[in-house]
């Protein structure tokens, strides 16, 4: 077993703390990853802080990974070592059901394995997070990523990336398409450049008047605070496409009297719970839809796509023993755009 360092939730309340603990040897088709960067998703919190239900303390946070590859298995044939690797929401998936031989290994249908506070494959092993030096996934999990990118603003593409990327692809979003993003952290900021980068004109929707200059950098075209109800009144019917990327309970209704006819919601945002009068849909043909993530095939096209057009995320990083100011901070919309733990802190 391999001795590794972390911080953990124990407990619904309590702050991450320093946790050692031990990881799985390398097996024939792992792939060791020495942690460079994680970035702070605002998951991370929902999970340490047990808001779905679903927490399994004690807890290694931690799904936007980059690090350098520290040793292979005997059968890894796409790494070698020092390769510059990336690890996201997923470790392991059944690898055998349709959807996981469709590419959506995200969706599998008998376990996806996420990257942290779920069982592995074997029903029993806890995984643990990227809030730690090192972690041992097998090799068809583990993405490359290009030295072209600063490494601490690719480590969010691994989630708050490929989350904005798949839908806005999925959607066929481009020019011509009016497309509001509403909320601006880490999956608004992705959502900006690359709903931008694909030829839309964006239209930042956020309750924060200081982040109008910074949503105009990233990419939008207009600003509409969402706190001033004449500003929402002018967009009635406006948009092709609003992502939703808030993560606390808000009024979906007034989002979605923002679409045109036809115009389609993609939520991506997980409070525990959102409502949505039927009348706002039928009304106009209008879609609601969600999107989690995306399989491993278009997470390394993503990844490819920012490479090639020099999209990462803006980021502050911060050592690991600031991490819990930073959920605090994150919780009050306090982040430019995207908390990044360098590891070599924990080292
Ligand atoms: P984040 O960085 O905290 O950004 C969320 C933004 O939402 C805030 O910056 C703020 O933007 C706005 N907001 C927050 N609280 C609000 C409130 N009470 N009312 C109105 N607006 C509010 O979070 P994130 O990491 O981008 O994650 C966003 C959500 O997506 C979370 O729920 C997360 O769990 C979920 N998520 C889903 C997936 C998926 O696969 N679907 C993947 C990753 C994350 P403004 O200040 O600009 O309004
Ligand atoms: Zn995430
Ligand atoms: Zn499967």
């Amino acid at each position: 077993m391999l001795a590794t360092k972390g911080y953990a939730a124990h407990n619904a309340t309590s702050e991450l703390v320093p946790f050692n603990f031990e990881r799985r040897d390398v097996g024939p088709n792992d792939v060791l990853v020495e942690i460079h960067y994680c970035g702070v998703c605002h998951s991370d919190i929902h999970n340490a802080r047990n808001e779905w239900g679903n927490a399994i303390y004690p807890m290694v946070p931690g799904h936007e990974i980059v690090g350098r590859v520290k040793e292979v298995g005997r059968n890894v044939s796409r790494f070698r070592l020092r390769d510059l690797v990336g690890v996201g929401v997923m470790v392991d998936s059944c690898g055998k059901c349709e959807n996981c031989r469709r590419g959506l290994e995200h969706c599998c249908v008998n376990h996806t394995v996420l990257t942290y506070n779920t069982p592995e494959l074997d029903g029993k092993t806890i995984t643990y997070g990227g809030y730690s030096n090192q972690i041992v996934v097998t090799e068809k999990f583990v993405h490359h990523v290009s030295d072209k990118l600063p490494a601490s603003g690719v480590a969010p593409l691994l989630c708050a990336g490929i989350t904005t990327y798949s839908p806005l692809r999925r959607w066929k979003v481009g020019k011509g398409h009016k497309v509001g993003v509403m909320g601006l952290g880490g999956l608004g900021h992705m959502a900006v450049k690359f709903a931008s980068s694909f030829g839309a004109e964006v239209t930042m929707l956020s309750r924060s008047a200081s982040k109008e200059n910074d949503a105009k950098k990233l990419g939008a075209e207009n600003f509409v605070l969402t706190t001033d109800e004449k500003q929402i009144l002018k967009m009635r019917n406006y948009f092709d496409f609003i992502v939703d990327t808030v993560s606390a309970a808000h009024d979906h209704d007034k989002v979605i009297d923002m679409l045109n006819v036809y115009g389609v919601l993609i939520n991506v945002g997980l409070p525990p719970a959102i409502t949505i009068n039927p009348h706002k849909l039928t009304w106009g043909d209008r879609v609601a839809t969600g999107s989690m993530i995306g399989g491993l095939k278009e997470t390394q096209e993503m990844l490819d796509y920012c490479a090639e057009k020099g999209i990462s995320s803006d980021v502050e990083v911060i050592p690991m023993n600031k991490i819990n100011e930073a959920f605090d901070r994150t919780m009050k919309g306090d982040v430019k755009y995207r908390f990044v733990i360098d590891m070599a802190t924990l080292r």
